[in-house]
C-alpha cells in the first residue's frame, strides 16, 4: 500500500490559502480536506461541516477534554483546532489529507508528523494582502487590522516550513502545490511497498 502524505498549509490572512486550497482540491478529488473545528462565527456562504464545525467555547472545550483533537490554537480571539479522527482514518488507508492551519498549530503538527509535507503561501508584497483582506469582504475593520497586525509574526515561522510559495497568480501557486505533492508522492520512502513486490517479481 501506498503511504499517505499529510499535507499543511500556512500562511498570513488573505495570503489566499482558501483560494489556492480549494481550486487545488478541486483538481485532486482522491486528496480530503481536514474540517477544522472553530469558535469563530460563520461568514457568508461557510456552511457547518463544509467549511468549518463552528462550536460554542463550551463545546470546543469539551473535544480538548477529550483528546479529540490533534492540535488546537487561539487564532485572531478565536479556537481553532484539527479533529484527529479523520487524519488517523485516511493515513491509517494510504490515502492524503490537507490540513489549511495556522503557524502555532503547524508546528505542534509537524512534532507529531515530521514526515508531512509543510506548505507557505505568501502574497506577493504586503500591500498587495492588505486589498485581499480588505477585498474579500468578509470582515469588519477591526478583523481586518488584527489580522495585518499578525501577518508578520505568522511570515516569521515560513522559514520552519519545507516550501514556500507566493500567490501571485491563484493558477500558478495551484500548478506549484501540484509539484510540490507530486513529489511527495514519487519520494523512494514512500514507495517501499513497490519495490519490494517488484523484488519479488509480484
Ligand atoms: P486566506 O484563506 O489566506 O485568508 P483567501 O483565499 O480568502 O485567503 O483570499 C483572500 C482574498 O484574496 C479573496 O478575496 C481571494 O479571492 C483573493 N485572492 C486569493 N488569491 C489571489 C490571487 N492570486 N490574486 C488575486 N486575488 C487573490
Ligand atoms: P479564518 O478565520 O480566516 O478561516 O482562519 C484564521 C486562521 O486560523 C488561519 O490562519 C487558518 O489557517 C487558521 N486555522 C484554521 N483552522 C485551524 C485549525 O484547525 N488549527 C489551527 N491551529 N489553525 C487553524
Amino acid at each position: 500500500m501506498k503511504k499517505g502524505s499529510l499535507i499543511v498549509v500556512s500562511g498570513p490572512s488573505g495570503a489566499g490559502k482558501g483560494t489556492v486550497c480549494d481550486a487545488f482540491l478541486g483538481a485532486h478529488g482522491e486528496i480530503a480536506y481536514s474540517i477544522s473545528a472553530t469558535t469563530r462565527a460563520p461568514r457568508e456562504g461557510e456552511q457547518d461541516g463544509v467549511n468549518y464545525y463552528f462550536l460554542s467555547r463550551a463545546e470546543f472545550e469539551r473535544m480538548i477534554d477529550n483528546g479529540e483533537l490533534l492540535e488546537w490554537a487561539e487564532v485572531y480571539g478565536n479556537y481553532y483546532g484539527t479533529p484527529l479522527k479523520k487524519i488517523e482514518e485516511r493515513l491509517a488507508r494510504g490515502e492524503d489529507i490537507l490540513l489549511e492551519i495556522d503557524t502555532q498549530g503547524a508546528l505542534n503538527v509537524q512534532k507529531k508528523f515530521p514526515d508531512g509535507v509543510y506548505v507557505f503561501i505568501l502574497p506577493p508584497s504586503f500591500d498587495e494582502l492588505e486589498k485581499r483582506l480588505r477585498g474579500r469582504g468578509t470582515d469588519s475593520e477591526a478583523v481586518v487590522a488584527r489580522r495585518l497586525a499578525a501577518a508578520a509574526g505568522e511570515i516569521a515561522a515560513a522559514k520552519q516550513y519545507a516550501y514556500t510559495i507566493v500567490n501571485d497568480k491563484v493558477e500558478n501557486a495551484v500548478r506549484t502545490l501540484s509539484a510540490i505533492v507530486a513529489a511527495e508522492h514519487a519520494r523512494t520512502r514512500n514507495n517501499l511497498e513497490k519495490i519490494e513486490e517488484m523484488i519479488k517479481g509480484v
